[in-house]
């Protein structure tokens, strides 16, 4: 990547000035640190004769399960498998309280365990599921709902003690999508102990990696062993299935990727906290552009580098500024908009107006960020922010001045 070397008042590229960077910054980059060695595990596995749900998938989940402190870890295929078979073992073929704004995989999974999602809002801080929503939305459903969901949003972890203590006067069970959440702490615990199960994710987008796969976390015995079940069909061995299970088995090979990942997790959580702190530094003071509250000795894995930015105070969109950004070279998703109520898999449900929900889905946009990402490339890409905002007005002026 080469980063050319731009004053703090050099014209962004959109309006004609030289692009940060010459070679585009992806998104995200995965990183494996030395794929020989995993190479050389991989060839073990292969050599071994055992593809699936064997010593490295139990080494995997024995792994997790003692960094996290919970008792139970389950290897799945994907987050949105371990989802699927969380929400069937508890039941929640009914109304399932959630947030919209989170990946559309969190209300798959509802969808697919034969649940209904009525979507609540986020708080607008931390943009993680609102307590107050929550419990307002249970209480129009009049004890109907089956099962609350909140995700973990960016690696922030969500307000576990008002959530918890919602779920509890709703009596329902509380379900976290932790995809994003494998390293995160919330007040001095990891998140994977919080709810009846939290489930991560292993895909190339998170921090920690397998290609594809999942892992459930939880307390609870009788739910890991309907998750042990689950995967495997529901079936037990004797080929008398006990439920309509999947095969969300995770394979040796995605195991072992899994654990040579997990091995550079706490470099990782180092680094990228490091790199979203020299971000803000370097950014400065620029008005109407922050980032999701993190509360005091909440630790994130910043999976994303989110901003959000407020369009009255900052001249621009979320969309203008990646516009602007795609032109300087580097790479950008609006995680997450469309909201899933706003997305046409969901445009049978009854309508709920979610105007915050709404509002800040148009205000996000997260740059690239990657583990192994330099702090020069850091620095352009903060720079690069600093001098597109600078020239708001400009651009706004070249997208026609449309108000979006
Ligand atoms: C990535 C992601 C998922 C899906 O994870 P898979 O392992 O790809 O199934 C679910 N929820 C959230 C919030 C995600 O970001």
């Amino acid at each position: 990547m080469t980063l050319l070397t731009t004053t703090s008042n050099a014209r962004p590229a959109l309006l004609g000035g030289a692009p940060a960077f010459t070679e585009r910054l992806p998104l995200v980059r995965p990183a494996l640190g030395r794929t020989d060695l995993l190479a050389r595990r991989h060839a073990d596995i292969l050599a071994s004769g055992i593809l699936t749900n064997g010593p490295t998938v139990r080494e995997l989940e024995e792994t997790v399960a003692a960094r996290l402190g919970v008792p139970h870890v389950v290897g799945v295929s994907s987050c949105t498998s371990g989802l699927m078979l969380v929400l069937q073992a508890v039941e929640a073929a009914g109304p399932v309280v959630m947030p919209s704004f989170t990946f559309s995989a969190s209300a798959h999974a509802v969808a697919w365990a034969g649940g209904t999602p009525v979507f609540a809002e986020v708080s607008e801080d931390s943009l993680t599921l609102d307590p107050e929503d929550a419990q307002q939305t249970l209480d129009a459903l009049g004890g109907t709902a089956r099962a609350l969901t909140a995700t973990h949003v960016y690696g922030t972890p969500c307000r576990t003690e008002a959530l918890q203590a919602v779920a509890d006067r709703a009596g329902v069970p509380l379900v976290y999508d932790a995809a994003h959440g494998l390293g995160s702490v919330r007040r001095g615990t990891p998140v994977g102990g919080f709810g009846v199960a939290e489930v991560f994710s292993l895909s190339p987008t998170k921090v920690v990696v397998a290609g594809e796969g999942g892992l459930v976390a939880t307390h609870d015995a009788d739910l890991a062993r309907a998750i042990r079940l689950g995967r495997d069909y529901g079936n037990p061995g004797d080929y008398d299935c006990r439920f309509v299970g999947l095969n969300a088995r995770m394979s040796e090979l995605h195991a072992a990727t899994a654990l040579h990942s997990l091995g550079l997790l706490d470099s990782a959580l180092a680094r990228r906290r490091a790199m979203v702190r020299l971000f803000w530094r370097e950014l400065g003071a620029v008005r109407g552009v922050r980032g999701p509250t993190l509360d005091p000795d909440d630790v994130s894995t910043y999976k994303d580098l989110t901003l959000v930015v407020d369009q009255d105070e900052c001249g621009l969109t979320a969309r203008d500024l990646a516009a602007a950004l795609g032109a300087e070279g580097i790479d950008s998703r609006h995680y997450y908009d469309p909201p899933i109520h706003q997305q046409q898999a969901y445009a049978h449900l009854p309508r709920r107006e979610l105007p915050l929900t709404d509002r800040l889905a148009a205000s996000v946009i997260s740059p690239a960020l990657w583990s192994h990402m330099t702090d020069d490339q850091v620095r352009g890409i903060a720079d690069a922010v600093r001098r597109i905002v600078a020239h708001a007005d400009e651009i706004v002026s070249v997208r026609g001045g449309v108000e979006s």
